[in-house]
C-alpha cells in the first residue's frame, strides 16, 4: 500500500488520530456524510492499528470474522471462521483502498501535543510532521496500543534478545533457542503453541492461570464462500447467528455469573483434554470465577503447555539477570531469548498524556483524580469538540469492538451534522449528563463477574473501579448513541460564520 508522508495542512475540519478500525470506520463515514474536509494521522506505516503491530506466531481474532469486521464491507474471502492477523491487516488495507479515502491520510505521524485554544474555538495539533489546527479532534488511538512492559528488577540488564508480543522480532530465529515467555493472556497462549514447535526449550511465567474454552475454528468450505459472494444475505445471515450467540453471554458477565458455569465446565474439559499430568492441570487451573478476566479461547494451548520441552513455572519472578530469569524460590533458569507478553497501558492510555482540555489540564491529569470517565464513552467534559472512539467503559469480553466502534462513529457523524447545521463552534458534555452516565456505569458494574469474580485484571484501574467494559448489552449501546443528543451538552454558538472568534454559550 503507498504511504502518503507528505507535509500536513495548516487546517482541517477534522483531525482524526489513529488509522484502525476506529479511525478507518471514522473516515469513511465522514466521508459518505460529506465532511470530506479531514485528515487521518498514524504513527504506523499502514492502516491496521492493532491488526498491523501485532505480528506474533499465531496471531489472531478470537471473535469471527463475519463480526468482526465493519457491516458495510463484508468480505466474503475469509478463509475461516477466526481470522489469522494477516488475513485481518489486508481486509483493512483492502477496504481502505476501495474507499476511496486513503488521499487524507498520512503515516509515520506522531501526536505530540494537542490544546484547545479557547479564542480560536479548535483544537492545535502539534505532531512529529508540523502543526494543524482543527476544529474538531477524533481519537482512534485505541486501548490495546501501547505495549506494557513488566516493571521486573534486572530486566533493563537481560543480555540476550527481549521483545514484547506486540512488537515482534522476526529477525530472531527461535529454532533450537532456550525462550522464556512472561504471562499467559490472550497473546501468549496464540504464541506459545507455535514457538514450542521450534523452540529448544519454553519457559512460561505464569503468574495467573487464564480461563481457555475450546476454539471452534474451522476453514470455510469453497460452497460456503461461493455462498457469500453469491446468495445476497447469507453472509449477513452468519453474522446475526454469531452476534446473537455472542450477546447471551451478557446476562452471565453482568448480572447472574453462575449461568457461565456451562463455560467454565466446557474450559475445566479443555484442560483435561490437553493435559494429561494431574500436577499440571492442577497449575492451569484457574482460582477465580470464570469471566472474571477475558475467556480466551484455544484448543492447542494446553497440550503445548503439556510437550517435553516445554515448563509451566509458577513460583512467581524476583528478578532478571544477564542471562535469565530467577524466580522468588531462588532457581535461576538461564535463556536466549526473553518475550514479554504483558498486554498493554489500558487504564492509563499514552494519548491521553497529550491531549489538554479548555484549562490547559490534560485527559490523563483530570482522569488521575478519580479514574477514566467520559460521556457515553465518546465526549468529556472540558474537552470541547474532542470525540473518543473505545474511550471509557466501551470495551467488551464477548463480542466485537467492531460493532462498538461503529455505534461510536455514527454518534460522531451525527454530532458534525448537528454542529454544520446549527453552525455551532464548539461543544462538550454537560458535568451533570456524564455524571450521571458514569453513575449509572458504576451502579451496573457491582452486580458484574469483572467486579465480584475474585481476580486482577486489566479492566479495573489503581482505584478499582472497572473504566474500561461496557456492562450491558452491544444492542443497548447502540440505541443509546443513534442520535447525537445536543440536549445533553453545552454548545457554543458561532456569532459569524465562518470566522473563528466566538461566541455565545447557548444552553439547550
Ligand atoms: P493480557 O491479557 O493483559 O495478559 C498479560 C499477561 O501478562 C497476563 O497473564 C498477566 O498476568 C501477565 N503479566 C503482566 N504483568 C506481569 C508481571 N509483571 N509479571 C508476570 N506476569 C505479568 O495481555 P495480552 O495477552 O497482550 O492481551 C491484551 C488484550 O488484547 C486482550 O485482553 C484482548 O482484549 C486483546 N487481544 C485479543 C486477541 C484476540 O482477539 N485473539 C489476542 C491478543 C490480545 P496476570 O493475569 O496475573 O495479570
Amino acid at each position: 500500500m503507498t504511504t502518503q508522508t507528505s507535509t500536513l495542512p495548516e487546517r482541517v475540519r477534522v483531525l482524526v488520530i489513529g488509522a484502525g478500525f476506529a479511525g478507518l470506520g471514522a473516515a469513511i463515514k465522514l466521508e459518505e456524510a460529506g465532511h470530506a474536509d479531514f485528515l487521518v494521522i498514524d504513527k504506523g506505516e499502514s492502516v491496521g492499528g492493532t491488526w498491523r503491530d501485532n505480528t506474533y506466531p499465531g496471531a489472531a481474532c478470537d471473535v469471527p470474522s463475519q463480526l468482526y469486521s465493519f457491516s458495510f464491507a463484508p468480505n466474503p474471502n475469509w478463509s475461516r471462521s477466526f481470522s489469522p492477523q494477516p488475513e485481518i491487516h489486508a481486509y483493512l488495507q483492502d477496504v481502505a483502498q476501495k474507499s476511496g479515502v486513503l488521499d487524507r491520510f498520512r503515516f509515520g505521524v506522531t501526536v505530540q501535543d494537542a490544546a484547545w485554544d479557547e479564542t480560536d474555538q479548535a483544537w492545535t495539533v502539534v505532531t512529529s510532521a508540523g502543526t494543524v489546527i482543527t476544529d474538531v479532534l477524533i481519537s482512534g488511538a485505541g486501548g490495546l496500543s501501547e505495549p506494557k512492559n513488566p516493571d521486573i528488577k534486572g530486566i533493563d540488564d537481560f543480555g540476550g534478545q527481549i521483545f514484547h508480543t506486540a512488537r515482534w522480532d522476526h529477525d530472531t530465529d527461535l529454532t533450537g533457542k532456550r525462550v522464556a515467555i512472561i504471562g499467559t493472556g490472550a497473546s501468549a497462549i496464540q504464541v506459545i503453541p507455535e514457538i514450542a514447535k521450534t523452540v529448544g526449550h519454553l519457559d512460561v511465567y505464569q503468574r495467573t492461570a487464564p480461563w481457555v474454552m475450546p476454539r471452534h475454528d474451522r476453514a470455510y468450505t469453497g460452497i460456503e464462500r461461493l455462498g457469500f459472494k453469491l446468495v445476497p444475505g447469507l453472509q449477513k445471515l452468519y453474522r446475526t447467528a454469531i452476534y446473537w450467540g455472542r450477546e447471551t453471554y451478557v446476562p452471565g458477565f453482568v448480572r447472574a455469573p453462575k449461568i457461565l458455569t456451562l463455560a467454565k465446565t466446557m474450559a475445566l474439559g479443555n484442560i483435561k483434554k490437553g493435559i494429561s499430568d494431574p500436577d499440571l492441570q492442577a497449575k492451569v487451573t484457574p482460582d477465580f470465577a470464570i469471566g472474571c478476566k477475558r475467556i480466551l479461547i484455544s484448543n492447542t494451548y494446553y497440550p503445548a503447555l503439556a510437550q517435553d520441552n516445554v515448563e509451566v513455572i509458577t513460583d512467581g519472578i524476583a528478578e532478571i539477570t544477564p542471562t535469565g530469569v530467577v524466580t522468588r524460590d531462588g532457581v535461576s533458569r538461564d535463556v536466549d531469548v526473553l518475550i514479554v507478553a504483558t498486554g498493554f497501558h489500558t487504564t492509563d492510555q499514552p494519548i491521553a498524556h497529550h491531549i489538554k482540555g479548555r484549562d490547559g489540564r490534560t485527559l490523563a491529569d483530570v482522569w488521575s483524580v478519580g479514574g477514566m470517565a467520559q460521556y457515553k464513552g465518546t465526549t468529556t467534559s472540558g474537552f470541547p469538540n474532542l470525540f473518543q472512539i473505545v474511550g471509557a467503559n466501551v470495551g467488551l469480553g464477548h463480542s466485537s469492538m467492531v460493532f462498538m466502534i461503529e455505534s461510536q462513529v455514527n454518534y460522531i457523524v451525527s454530532a458534525l451534522q448537528q454542529m454544520g447545521a446549527g453552525q455551532i463552534s464548539s461543544l462538550e458534555p454537560t458535568v451533570e449528563a456524564q455524571t450521571e452516565w458514569s453513575e449509572d456505569l458504576h451502579r451496573r458494574m457491582q452486580t458484574t463477574v469483572w467486579s465480584t469474580g475474585g481476580c486482577a485484571s486489566w479492566y479495573l484501574d489503581e482505584h478499582g473501579r472497572n473504566t474500561t467494559l461496557w456492562p450491558r448489552t452491544t444492542f443497548a449501546f447502540r440505541q443509546l448513541l443513534r442520535e447525537f443528543d445536543i440536549d445533553k451538552y453545552v454548545v457554543t454558538a458561532r456569532s459569524t460564520a465562518p470566522t473563528h472568534s466566538t461566541e455565545e454559550k447557548v444552553a439547550l
